[in-house]
């Protein structure tokens, strides 16, 4: 199945007017929480939610409309640039799921870490870039529910945003109705080798579908 939503993101230069000026007021990576910082932030939700149609920049799930509340993700992370906090092409909007999955974990290849400027060549990633890389050439979504690589990046962008955790299927599950419909989902899991999945997350992911299923019945009997 071909991806439904954004490719890439098409970049606008210049959405935030004073970007360069705010690059020289952060001090170290925790002056991403300076209070100073709040206008910016509301603007840079309001420019990635209509850029990205309002989909987490990883895994593609609904964002809340405007962006309100959903986490400025920095593509590099502040640890490993703190320079770069306000850099427009390291800034996407992220689900919570993939956002803090991926928390402080390296993005670059590590002979770029020490790069003077914004690394701008998709090749300087391990993982996909939403501004650089086409989302279709390295992922694929299947069943509407797994992730499933089809390059080391995708590889390595399932594993750092915890793409096929029990966060996103989860989510993935209830949008695609499968609440009702336990053994569909069950019968997709039998075959853990095709989405790349460990064995552990199975089971995982198939006691915590057949408690909820028990759950489901009980309540339906007491109803
Ligand atoms: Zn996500």
């Amino acid at each position: 199945m071909s991806f439904p939503f954004f490719e890439k993101i098409d970049f606008v230069e210049e959405y935030i007017p004073s970007h360069k000026i705010l690059i020289l007021t952060v001090s170290d990576k925790n002056s991403w929480s300076d209070k100073k910082f709040q206008y910016v932030k509301k603007k840079i939700r309001f420019h990635y939610s209509v850029v990205q149609d309002d989909k987490c920049a990883y895994c593609r799930r609904q964002l809340n409309f405007g962006g309100y509340s959903e986490p400025i993700e920095h593509i590099v992370p502040r640890a490993d640039n703190y320079l770069w906090m306000f850099e427009q092409k390291n800034l996407v909007l992220s689900c919570n799921a993939c956002n803090s999955c991926k928390s402080g974990k390296s993005t670059l290849k590590p002979a770029m870490l020490t790069s003077a400027t914004y690394p701008a060549n998709k090749t300087d990633y391990i993982i996909y870039h939403p501004h650089f890389d086409i989302y279709s050439n390295e992922l694929e979504f299947e069943d509407n529910m797994f992730y499933k690589w089809k390059t080391n990046k995708g590889k390595k962008t399932i594993e750092v945003c915890g793409l096929n955790n029990m966060a996103h299927l989860f989510y993935n599950a209830a949008v695609n109705n499968m609440n009702n419909d336990y053994d569909s989902v069950l019968d997709k899991i039998m075959y853990p080798n095709k989405y790349g999945l460990e064995k552990k997350d199975v089971d995982e992911f198939r006691k915590a579908l057949v408690r909820r299923v028990k759950h489901l019945k009980k309540l339906n009997k007491a109803k």
